[in-house]
C-alpha cells in the first residue's frame, strides 16, 4: 500500500553541538536530511535545566539565517518568567513561529557544591503552565507543540493522571503534540483512542528513534520510560557486537513501525536524528510514500 504524504508533517530533531566543528558538521547533516526528506521543520533541543540556553539560541539563529524553518525547544525548568519572556522575544525577532514546549528535566548536580546556574529560579512547574505563559505573553504568534507519552511519563502517578495532565496542555493552547519514542504501536493507538474520547483533535505526531546502538538505546529508554519490547531487546542483545546486523535489524523494525503508523493515519513523523542523517534517511527510503 502506498501512502499519500502530501499533508503529513515531517520533522527532524537536533541537539546543539558543543564545538564549532560540531556545528559545521550539523549544518552539513541538515542539508543531507533536507535533500531526502524535506522536513516541514527542524527542531533544536534545550538542555536540562537551561544548560544549553545559549547554544540552542545560537544554533536557532544560524539555521534561521539560512532560511531553515526551525522550531526551538523551550523549557520552564530552571528559568524565571523574565528569562522566558526575553527568550520568546528573541525568537519572535528572528522569525521563529513554532516552539516545542516542555517542562524539561531536572538537572543532575555534579556534587554537593555544584552551583548549576538558575537552579533555584523555576517559576512555572509544569508544561501546561508554560503553554499558558506563552499564550498570555505572545498570543497566537507561535504554533505550540507539546510532549505526549503513549507509554506514560516515568514520573506520572497513574496512566489516568498522566492523560489528565496532557489534556491540561491542550486546554492551555497547544496546537500539536510529539510523542516520546515507542516501539509498541498499540500504545500509540490507545493514546489516540483516549484523545478521541476526550474530543482532542490536535495532531499527535509519533516520535521516531532509529535503532543504531544497543547500549545507548537501553540507557535512554530506561531513563525516559520507553519500553523496548522483549523480542527486539533479545535480538539486539545478540547483535550487540555486530554493528552491521544490529543496524540492519533496527532499520527493518523502525521502517515497519513508521509504515504502520502512516497507514493507520498518523499525521506525520518526528525523527530523533541524534544529529546523524544516515539512519533517518535510510528509514525514509523504506517508507511506502
Ligand atoms: P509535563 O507535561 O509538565 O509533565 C511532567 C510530569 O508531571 C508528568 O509525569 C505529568 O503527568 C506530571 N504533571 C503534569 N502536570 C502536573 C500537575 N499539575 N500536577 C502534578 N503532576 C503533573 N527535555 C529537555 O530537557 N529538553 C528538550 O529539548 C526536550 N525535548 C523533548 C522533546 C519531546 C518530543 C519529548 C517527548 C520530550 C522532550 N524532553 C526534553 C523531555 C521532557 O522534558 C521530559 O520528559 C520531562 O520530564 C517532562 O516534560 P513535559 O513537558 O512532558 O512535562
Amino acid at each position: 500500500m502506498s501512502i499519500d504524504n502530501r499533508s503529513a508533517t515531517m520533522s527532524c530533531e537536533f541537539f546543539p553541538p558543543r564545538t564549532a566543528a560540531g556545528v559545521e558538521k550539523l549544518l552539513a547533516t541538515r542539508q543531507t536530511l533536507d535533500a531526502v526528506i524535506q522536513p516541514t521543520y527542524f527542531s533544536v533541543t534545550f538542555g536540562a535545566g537551561g544548560s544549553t540556553r545559549d547554544s540552542t539560541l545560537e544554533l536557532v539563529k544560524l539555521l534561521s539565517e539560512q532560511k531553515v524553518n526551525v522550531a526551538p525547544h523551550i523549557s520552564c525548568m530552571c528559568s524565571s518568567k523574565q528569562q522566558l519572556e526575553t527568550l520568546l522575544n528573541e525568537y519572535k525577532t528572528i522569525g521563529v513561529s513554532r516552539l516545542v514546549t516542555l517542562r524539561g528535566d531536572v538537572p543532575i548536580a555534579v556534587d554537593d557544591t555544584d552551583e548549576t546556574p538558575n537552579k533555584t529560579v523555576t517559576e512555572l512547574s509544569h508544561a501546561n503552565d508554560l503553554v499558558s505563559f506563552i499564550r498570555d505573553t505572545t498570543g497566537d504568534h507561535f504554533t505550540i507543540e507539546v510532549a505526549a507519552y503513549p507509554e506514560y511519563h516515568p514520573e506520572s502517578a497513574s496512566p489516568q493522571s498522566d492523560f489528565e495532565h496532557f489534556k491540561n496542555k491542550v486546554a492551555a493552547g497547544a496546537d500539536g503534540a510529539i510523542t516520546q519514542y515507542f516501539y509498541n504501536v498499540d500504545a500509540y493507538y490507545r493514546f489516540m483512542d483516549n484523545c478521541e474520547q476526550a474530543n482532542i483533535s490536535i495532531p499527535i505526531t509519533p516520535g521516531i528513534m532509529p535503532i543504531t546502538n544497543f547500549a545507548n538505546l537501553t540507557r535512554f529508554s530506561d531513563t525516559c520510560g520507553a519500553e523496548i519490547p522483549r523480542w527486539i531487546r533479545k535480538q539486539l542483545e545478540v547483535y550487540a557486537d555486530d554493528k552491521e546486523s544490529l543496524q540492519a535489524f533496527g532499520l527493518d523494525v523502525v521502517s515497519n513501525l513508521c509504515n504502520q503508523l502512516l497507514e493507520q493515519g498518523a499525521p506525520g513523523l518526528h525523527f530523533y536524528t541524534l544529529n546523524q542523517a544516515q539512519s533517518t534517511n535510510a528509514i525514509w527510503k523504506n517508507l511506502s510514500i
